[in-house]
């Protein structure tokens, strides 16, 4: 079934971060290059919310991390903690209020209830349930048994307020990806809305949030499918019109399995730390589930934008395989200018300014940016010899020779380097890789010729007369 879309409406999309972890994760990342570029595309807002409501498993600077890296990667929102907007604040721990106050809505409407069980209560019923090969939820019991709740709170006990999720029902969620999907009611908890120390969960946070705040579409991945449920629920419980849902899918490693640090780098920034310009990486996530319709692989955010269709979106689990985005970073390269390349090698390396800002050494730029496949590679390409090679006394006699053909050669240009070697090589057979072992200490690098030109002859000398004493 198509969802169908009232384009009378003001687009607006988010991304509900939890600051949790070290970074963004990358599949968040991808996450949020589709609400963008959604929105975009429909004249629409971008907005981003923080759900801190999960204060055991808060990390520290996890938030400014994850806002700095969205910005860092190019991706800007309308609205945002940092931004602010018409509605402010968008930190869910600043709006704790709020919650408490649509959950007493809900407890009035009959929707919800006080739930004053212990854990130990609660892990009791789970038991018997799992004996008994139930579903395990919660029995009911407060909302039974339970008149004197407010006695009980002004007593100051420990309490939780629960959805009071009614039996037999068949909840229908119409994904824009992925069609209609049946829930019934029998299987889901009396999910907790505002826990004991008075936070509310994610599922309270996220629906009053993405209702107040009017977002129009729910974009988010696959993992939390099984939530909307609940989501519907409380929407319903409201009275507030739901928005439209879409789910997309979860990246894979490349042996399918759920994309994870061990098998990839999952943090957003590792991948700029790493050299990867976050434009190429931005186009690699949004072939992930997704293609050009002109079958392009190549192409900006922006053009991107301008042709998506959320409901292109495959929802099977897209390879996210970092040799191809690599592949992709050096065709990303190879298409800067040399003042360009400067500009990001610059920027990424402040301790490469000395050497690009001297006009004899634009030429390394010309030469490493066919060999680059990220902006680390650089200075990689360029460095002193690095291997260490122990080299027999047979090599060490030919790189006699050498020297003294070097020193012979008048002209020091790339051309009469490369005439030079290759006869060299041919009259001492001695192969090209060996001979680019003997002049850079290296066994891959720049173009040997240029490379050698660049350095001049006295170093290229002196390199090799190291090499014998
Ligand atoms: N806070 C959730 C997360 O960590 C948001 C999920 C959603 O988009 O509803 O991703």
């Amino acid at each position: 079934m198509q969802v169908e879309m009232d384009l009378n409406k003001n687009f607006r999309t988010r991304i509900a971060p939890s600051p949790t972890g070290e970074d963004i994760h990358i599949g968040n990342l991808y996450t949020a290059l589709i609400n963008w570029a959604f929105a975009k595309k429909n004249n629409g807002k971008f907005i981003i919310r923080i759900e801190d409501t999960d204060r055991e498993r808060l990390v520290n600077g996890s938030e400014e991390r994850i806002l700095e890296t969205i910005q860092n990667f190019g991706i800007i929102p309308d609205e945002s903690p940092k931004i602010g907007g018409k509605y402010a604040p968008y930190r869910q721990s600043e709006r704790i209020e709020i919650y408490k106050k649509y959950a007493e809505e809900l407890i009035e409407k009959g929707h919800a209830y006080y739930c004053f069980c212990t854990k130990e209560r609660i892990d009791e019923i789970r038991k018997e349930q799992v004996l008994k090969k139930e579903v395990s939820r919660y029995d009911k019991y407060c909302l039974i048994n339970i008149n004197d709740f407010s006695k009980r709170i002004e007593k100051n006990e420990k309490y939780v307020i629960r959805l009071n999720v009614a039996s037999g029902r068949e909840i229908i969620l119409n994904d824009v990806i992925r069609g209609e999907i049946k829930f019934q009611s029998d299987l889901l908890d009396d999910q907790i809305l505002i826990k004991s120390d008075g936070y509310p969960t994610y599922h309270m946070a996220v629906v009053i949030d993405d209702h107040l705040m009017k977002i129009s579409h729910v974009i988010r991945a696959e993992e939390w499918i099984s939530s909307t449920p609940k989501h519907i629920l409380i929407y319903e419980a409201l009275g507030w019109e739901l928005p439209i849902f879409a789910h997309g899918p979860i990246l894979r490693n490349p042996d399918r399995s759920k994309l994870s640090k061990r098998k990839n780098p999952v943090w957003s920034s590792w991948y700029l730390d790493e050299g990867y310009l976050p434009e190429a990486v931005l186009n690699y996530l949004a072939l992930m589930g997704w293609s050009h319709p002109e079958d392009k692989e190549i192409f900006s955010i922006d053009e991107y934008s301008n042709v998506f269709e959320l409901k292109d979106i495959k929802p099977v689990g897209p390879i996210f395989d970092i040799n191809k985005l690599k592949w992709m970073n050096s065709e990303y390269i190879r298409a800067l200018s040399e003042d360009e390349l400067k500009k990001k090698l610059i920027h990424y390396d402040k301790s490469l300014s000395t050497l690009l800002d001297d006009k004899n050494n634009l030429i390394l730029l010309t030469l490493a940016k066919l060999r680059m496949r990220t902006l680390k590679d650089f200075k990689i390409l360029i460095s002193d010899p690095q291997e260490i090679y122990i080299y027999s006394e047979e090599e060490k006699k030919i790189i006699e020779i050498l020297i003294d053909k070097i020193i012979a050669i008048k002209v020091w240009e790339k051309e009469k380097i490369l005439d030079l070697l290759k006869k060299f090589s041919i009259e001492q057979n001695v192969s090209m890789k060996m001979m680019y072992l003997f002049l850079t200490g290296n066994s891959k690098g720049l173009p040997l010729p240029e490379m050698l030109e660049w350095r001049g002859k006295d170093i290229t000398l002196s390199n090799l007369k190291k090499i014998i004493i």
